[in-house]
């Protein structure tokens, strides 16, 4: 039998709720709980290191360059945004901005009691023909923004409590990015970054970013080139381009750390989105996660694909995923060895187990 997520009378966070009596830690991370700062220690960002260094001012000079022959994602448009030029993502030169605030739906290590601090940048650089937030990202809603503006939104984040700076979508505003850290650095940020990436990133960009950015969280979408060019315009590079950005990432910080409290504070979380009829290739994927990092690496299978936008034009992706292909990519997971999977993710695993008809 087959459950259909669309058909389900509760939401997913009663789901985890009701689950997690049902066994929701039979995954738990080994080290989620594990306390990486002791008592006294004083953790600092990582783009806070690098400007003690003296280094960081040096990495904006680099990043703004790139904006007058714009390479900084794998589209390579090579347009001049510094006089208005541009390319497929349709981004200014200045950061444009959706909305700002604490975000309650992420994971839980990065939502803490407080909530992740979020800042939905409009435009994409890869524009998936499914995407949830097809308005500000197909369309670019939102305001331009100076980078001081885009400071003291971080630092606001930070006034009202928020665990992290949670950067959506910022590939396009990498240089704008680093610039308002640097400012809001100096009026006392001390938060970590998250960059919270479509995994479509150049390695030549990220290398810029070594040091500065302490969370990385990516997607990887698809193993399939076919499949990542007819739902994410043309990108056949893709899967490839993805690996080598994911691999570099976990060079640059390494496994998921969280703090005495859970919280996250450095280390790679990745994002794993299953689709209907394995267009995301879960099984490829997580064989590939533990091939080639760390079995520990964090990583989150999501069960909430929901058909957005133009995904009703393909009925391959035209309905939502069914509880039995939400449940063999958890199976995939654990088949190949992975032990830091979502908890959130097990939580709604052990619920479906639970249900399932003997
Ligand atoms: S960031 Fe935008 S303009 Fe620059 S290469 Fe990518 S798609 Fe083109």
């Amino acid at each position: 039998m087959e459950y259909n997520f669309a058909d389900m009378k509760c939401t997913r966070r009663d789901f985890i709720k009701k689950s997690l009596f049902l066994g929701g830690s039979l995954l738990l991370p080994p080290i989620s709980l594990n306390a990486e700062k002791k008592k006294g220690d004083q953790w600092i960002p990582a783009y806070e290191r690098l400007e003690i260094e003296g280094k960081l001012a040096q990495r904006i000079k680099q990043a703004y360059a790139i904006f007058e022959n714009c390479q900084l994602c794998p589209r390579k448009c090579g347009v001049n945004r510094q006089k208005g030029g541009k390319g497929f993502c349709r981004a200014p030169v200045k950061p444009a901005i959706f909305s700002y605030h604490p975000h309650f739906g992420e994971e839980m290590s990065l939502v803490g009691g407080k909530g992740s601090g979020t800042i939905f940048f409009s435009n994409c650089n890869l524009r998936c023909i499914f995407c949830q937030n097809w308005p500000i990202s197909h369309e670019g809603r939102g305001k331009e923004i100076q980078d001081e503006d885009l400071a003291d939104m971080m630092l606001h984040l930070q006034k009202i409590g928020c665990h992290n700076i949670n950067l959506v979508t910022p590939t396009h505003v990498m240089p704008n990015i680093l610039n308002a850290t640097r400012i809001a650095l100096k009026k006392g940020l001390h938060l970590p970054l998250v960059y919270n990436t479509s995994g479509y990133e150049r390695l030549e960009i990220l290398k810029i970013l070594d040091g500065i950015v302490d969370i990385y969280l990516p997607d990887m979408k698809y193993m399939d080139a076919d499949k990542a060019a007819k739902y994410s315009a043309g990108a056949s590079d893709y899967p490839e381009v993805t690996k080598i950005a994911i691999i570099e990432m976990h060079r640059q910080v390494g496994v998921l750390k969280m703090d005495h409290q859970g919280i996250a504070i450095r280390g790679l979380m990745i994002r794993h989105l299953v689709m209907p009829n394995q267009v995301a290739g879960t099984e490829k994927f997580v064989k590939w996660v533990a091939e080639v990092l760390p079995k520990s690496t964090y990583v989150n299978i999501m069960a909430q694909y929901r058909v957005e936008y133009k995904a009703y034009d393909y009925s391959e992706i035209a309905r939502g995923i069914t509880a039995q292909e939400f449940l063999e990519a958890m199976d995939w997971a654990e088949k190949y060895g992975l032990t830091n999977l979502d908890p959130q993710s097990v939580a709604l695993r052990n619920f479906y187990h639970h249900r399932r008809p003997n």
